[in-house]
């Protein structure tokens, strides 16, 4: 069995943020060399996350629609009474999850259809990073 790991770094210059990262996991898992097997990717800070869906902008945009609603930024919460003023962006990656698996077969990604990776990213405007790690042979 082989392995590869590489790490993707994001500083965006908004503070919430979509980024389609499939291209990027699809060069990793091109180095890794592996033909068969599995790719995890998963967020490495606890206010943002990894997840697959559409890359379609209306759709991305209900997103932060969605969000706002379930998780007030400006809210009331327990966390920011520590100093952050960042709980909502905990709750939001809660939401939105920590990581992905895809299988890969025969090099490369097998995705069902419209099928995207995606970075969120909640409390952004610093440097954060994503773990991709290839396993199979
Ligand atoms: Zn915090």
């Amino acid at each position: 069995m082989k392995s590869y790991t590489e790490h993707l770094w994001f500083n965006t210059s908004k503070r919430i943020e979509f980024i389609n990262i499939t291209d990027k996991v699809e060069q990793a898992v091109k180095k890794s060399g592996i033909k068969e097997g599995i790719v995890l990717v998963n967020a490495m800070h606890i206010t943002a996350s990894v997840f697959i869906n559409d890359d379609e902008s209306g759709l991305i945009e209900d997103y932060k629609g969605w969000l706002a609603k379930l998780v007030d930024p400006k809210g009331y919460y327990k966390h920011n009474l520590t100093g952050e003023d960042n709980a909502y962006a905990h709750l939001m990656r809660t939401i939105m999850g920590r990581e992905v698996v895809v299988a890969i077969t025969s090099g490369k990604l097998d995705f069902g259809p419209w099928e995207q990776i995606f970075y969120g990213e909640f409390d952004g405007q610093r440097k954060k990073r994503v773990m991709v790690k290839v396993i199979g042979e």
